[in-house]
């Protein structure tokens, strides 16, 4: 896969596109761009939490908002995350062209990259990148859904098959598709790609 075309195309689309080795390097430029006073939240991502970024981000003295910070349940953060100065997460899936993919079933996710937050950073290893457009939708619906219902215990056909079976069992995690072809408007926007498999 030719990563320096995906961040020239990321780059030509309008957002903030960068490649790194590790995610130490990663973490030293999000720094940056992040005052300590800034309240950060984070959406749902198994990437983050593969690469500690929440207790990286607390140990250097950032302003994380978590249930372990504040004491809160999972859905309030996620509300007052909405509100947040800046937005971490993932994405299922990207495409070359530099399209970004979400599958979400509370919305949250999807509420955080889309509004609020005037600062969002993707943060995704290689194995999200995908040749096409349709390959990305693909891998979100048949690779990272499954996955997650695995991960998350849920009661769904492709828990047994390892395929989206387009289920409309309650237990559904695929709610909302979100992609982001540009920066949203008035959200500056970080595509951070680190060179491992990273996330489901
Ligand atoms: S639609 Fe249903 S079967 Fe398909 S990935 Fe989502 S939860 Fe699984």
């Amino acid at each position: 896969m030719n990563y320096e075309k995906l961040i020239e195309n990321l780059t030509n689309r309008g957002f903030i596109a960068k490649i790194f080795d590790d995610e130490n390097q990663m973490v030293e430029e999000m720094k940056k761009h992040i005052e300590k006073t800034e309240s950060i939240g984070f959406g749902g991502s198994m990437t983050a939490a593969e690469i500690n970024l929440t207790d990286k981000l607390l140990e250097e003295g950032y302003t994380v908002t978590t249930s372990k910070t504040t004491g809160l349940d999972y859905i309030e953060v996620a509300r007052k995350n909405l509100n947040a100065d800046v937005y971490v997460t993932s994405a299922n899936a990207i495409s070359m062209e530099g399209s970004l993919i979400n599958i979400d079933g509370t919305g949250n996710r999807i509420g955080g990259t889309c509004f609020g937050p005037e600062k969002l950073f993707y943060v995704l290893g290689t194995n999200k990148v995908e040749e096409t457009f349709e390959k990305a939708l693909w891998r979100a619906r048949n690779i990272a859904a499954p996955l997650n219902c695995k991960r998350l215990l849920r009661n769904t056909p492709c828990v047994k098959t390892g395929k989206c079976e387009d289920c409309n069992s309650p237990d559904r995690i695929c709610r909302g598709f979100l992609v982001v072809e540009r920066p949203l408007t008035r959200k500056t926007t970080y595509v951070y790609i680190i060179k491992k498999s990273l996330g489901l």
